[in-house]
């Protein structure tokens, strides 16, 4: 993509951001974010150009899907853009790979692997202590004894289960306070990828039109005239649009950037979807977001993977072992998170069964 000179504008002012210089290292996995903020360290908040700062919020509401005064300033570090000479990357994330067929593809195979051990539609509503096992009660009123448990809830799900577990205060704490984020997609079809013209963009674009940013799901679609973009809200802008028809939210966002982008209102097929994550019953929201605090308050119940033994961490309490995005230092918020902790809790368990 060429250069902007917006692009330029905050290449040169993160620049001049004292200790801001950090080297890009390509071996860092996108994302990586308690790697990432350890090299590198910046001790000036003084961003001077206005446009500079809303777009650092922006990306608060994206990645973190709250407004930044409810942020942990951790997380402001781990957002920062990186800086290579007269190139800044917002947030970049290659996703190089889709599954052909979607990415429930993947839950699929695995759970054809263990055909007839997983039931589905039991949800938990309480889990007992029973010796060093437990009994699950489920919302059907069905009941399962177990000597290990791996609970994969998020926490807003997780607050409503009656733990009668001997559970440490500040994890009881933790699952009560720590929240997910609020995020929401708005997907518009095009006739054509009308924003590959010049002063238009390619891949993704920022805004403050009450959306965060927007991106061209179909980038790598060369070979088919057809586009589609993504509208992505966080933090109050999803809150703002929860009410009016899904096609009115979308046709606004069109005609917001079509002065910008002359001709998109005319290139729009007029066809929307949109996610209800924040609505969704058995979620409730996007993905965990810290605040100011807690990141460091509940340091001790995220898995931390490290050759090093000291620094390694796993979240178990007696045969209770805990999973989900939410538990893991590296990837909270994120699918990563999510398959790590699975591994690792699966790990506990195997462990204490093999000794
Ligand atoms: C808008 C949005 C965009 C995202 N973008 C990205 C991205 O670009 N990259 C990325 O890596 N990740 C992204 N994510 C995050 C990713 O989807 C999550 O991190 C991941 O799905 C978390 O997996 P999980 O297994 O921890 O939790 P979940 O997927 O939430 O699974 C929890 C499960 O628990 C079940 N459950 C709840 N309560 C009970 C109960 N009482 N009993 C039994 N079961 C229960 C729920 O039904 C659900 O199936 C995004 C998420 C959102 C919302």
């Amino acid at each position: 993509m060429a250069h902007t000179p917006l692009f330029r504008l905050l290449t040169r002012a993160l620049q001049k951001a004292q200790g801001l210089n950090r080297q890009h290292d390509p071996d860092d996995p996108p994302r990586s974010r308690r790697r990432w903020t350890r090299r590198r360290f910046v001790k000036s908040d003084k961003l001077t150009v206005p446009f500079i700062r809303t777009l650092i919020e922006l990306t608060i509401r994206t990645e973190y899907g709250v407004e930044p005064e409810e942020s942990s300033a951790l997380q402001l570090l781990f957002n920062l853009p990186s800086v290579e000479d007269e190139d800044a990357t917002l947030l970049s994330s290659d996703e190089a790979f889709l599954v052909e067929g979607g990415n429930s593809k993947i839950i699929e195979g695995l759970a054809d692997a263990l055909s007839g051990q997983i039931q589905t539609q039991k949800r938990l509503t309480r889990l007992q202590s029973n010796g060093s096992g437990f009994r699950l009660t489920f919302g059907n009123g069905s009941t399962v004894s177990a000597d290990y448990v791996i609970l994969a809830i998020p926490f807003p799900l997780l607050r409503q289960v009656n733990l009668q577990v001997n559970l440490p205060a500040t994890l009881r704490r933790c699952i009560q306070e720590v929240n997910l984020g609020s995020n929401e997609k708005l997907f518009a079809g095009f006739h054509n990828k009308i924003w590959r013209q010049e002063n238009g963009f390619a891949g993704e674009a920022w805004s403050d039109l009450g959306f965060s940013a927007t991106w061209d799901d179909t980038d790598r679609q060369g070979d088919r005239p057809e586009g589609v973009l993504t509208f992505y809200l966080g933090g109050d802008e999803v809150a703002a649009t929860r009410t009016g028809l899904i096609d009115w939210q979308g046709k606004r966002f069109v005609s917001q950037i079509d002065p910008l982008i002359p001709g998109i209102a005319a290139a729009s097929t007029n066809r929307f979807l949109r996610t209800r994550w924040t609505q969704d019953r058995l979620i409730g929201g996007g993905y965990t977001t810290f605040k100011p605090g807690q990141y460091t308050e509940f340091s001790e119940f995220r898995y931390i993977e490290s050759d090093d033994p000291e620094e390694s961490q796993n979240v178990a309490v007696g045969n209770l072992v805990f999973a989900g995005e939410q538990f893991s230092d590296e990837f909270y918020g994120f699918m990563n998170g999510a398959a790590q902790t699975g591994r690792l809790a699966a790990q506990v368990v195997l462990n204490a069964v093999l000794v």
